[in-house]
Order: structure tokens, then C-alpha cells, then sequence
């Protein structure tokens, strides 16, 4: 869901949530009401789904309305290939039909991808957390006095060009680099 809602916003959509179930017996579900043309939103919710191994998951489905009726636009619509199946990459829908998979295979490799999902986010929490540690040590150097001929909020020392203010803003401006310095060491958690 965050996901989804991340691409909607960062093609420009505003986007509200009219209803949402999110401790369904079936799984979280849930509505969103897009003003965006309804084959490019389709197009993005593609896009998504095939954006890795796991999001192959989610069933993203987007309705229009065509004469005063909600419906679905399929995958054709937008010369979008038809779903894969889990396991053997034949169309979803002919092995479905056929049982070509016992439900324990397809249990099996669905939590295999939600595995994989949850491991790359404990690796960018880890890598979030490292890198607000080493902001927050950024903010306590600049904070400490005194500090012969370094910035503090006191004196800005030999650094001319320089205040305490602006060292703030340096160090905030770094978050995404110190997280993204951050994420090998934890792709390979031996290394921390
Ligand atoms: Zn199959």
C-alpha cells in the first residue's frame, strides 16, 4: 500500500483512501479514488506489479466508470502482457483453471516473495537507523562549546562561511546519501 500510494503522488495524483480493510480474512484491502485518466493509472498499477519479484502479489485493480458502471480494465487495455503464474511463468489464468499447482507449492513460493520483501525492509529500516545515528552525531558535534576554531552555536571559529544554522542544514540535507552508505552494510549484515 505504501508503494502504491508513493507512485500515485509521485506521478502527480492526488489520491483519497474512501475505504479500507485492512484486517480482512482475505487480506488488507483497499480503495483509492484517483483524478487521473484511468489507462494511465492502469499503465503505473502495471508497472508496479511487475516491479519486482513480490509485487507479482498484489492484485492492483483499476475500475472506470463507463455508462454510470464501475468497470475493471484489463491488462490488454494497455498492451499489458496477461498476469504470469507464481511458479511456471504460463499465464496465471490457464493454471489456475487447469490446478497445474497443489495449494502448498503455491503457498510455498508466495512466502518465499513475502520473505524476500520483508527482509530488503528490515535492510532499509537498519539503514535509516544508522543513518539518523550518524546525523544525530552531526547535530551533537555542532551543538558542543567549546570548540576552538570549529562552528557552534556560539562562534562560527575559522569557518567564515559557515554558522551553526547552516551546518543544521547541511547535515539534514545528507539523510538520503548517509542512507544509501548506509545500505550495503546492511544488504550483508555481517558486515555491521
Ligand atoms: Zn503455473
Amino acid at each position: 500500500m505504501e508503494q502504491l500510494e508513493v507512485t500515485l503522488v509521485q506521478a502527480g495524483w492526488g489520491v483519497t483512501i474512501p475505504i479500507s480493510w485492512e484486517t480482512a480474512v482475505t487480506g488488507p484491502e483497499r480503495f483509492y479514488l484517483v483524478p487521473a485518466p484511468a489507462l494511465a493509472v492502469k499503465q503505473a498499477m502495471v508497472e508496479l506489479e511487475t516491479k519486482q519479484p513480490a509485487n507479482r502479489l498484489l492484485d492492483i485493480d483499476v475500475l472506470h466508470e463507463v455508462d454510470g458502471v464501475a468497470t475493471v480494465i484489463n491488462r490488454q487495455a494497455v498492451d499489458a502482457p496477461v498476469r504470469k503464474c507464481l511458479i511456471c511463468e504460463q499465464p496465471a489464468k490457464a493454471c489456475g483453471r487447469a490446478r497445474t499447482h497443489s495449494v502448498a507449492q503455491l503457498q510455498q513460493r508466495s512466502s518465499e516473495l513475502m520473505q524476500q520483501v520483508l527482509a530488503a525492509h528490515e535492510q532499509s529500516q537498519r539503514a535509516a537507523w544508522l543513518a539518523q545515528q550518524a546525523e544525530r552525531a552531526l547535530l551533537y558535534e555542532v551543538s558542543t562549546w567549546p570548540k576552538p576554531g570549529l562552528v557552534d552555536p556560539v562562534e562560527h571559529g575559522a569557518h567564515l562561511d559557515m554558522d551553526h544554522y547552516l551546518f543544521i542544514d547541511s547535515s539534514l540535507s545528507m539523510t538520503n546519501y548517509l542512507t544509501n552508505s548506509a545500505l550495503p552494510a546492511c544488504i550483508s549484515k555481517e558486515r555491521i
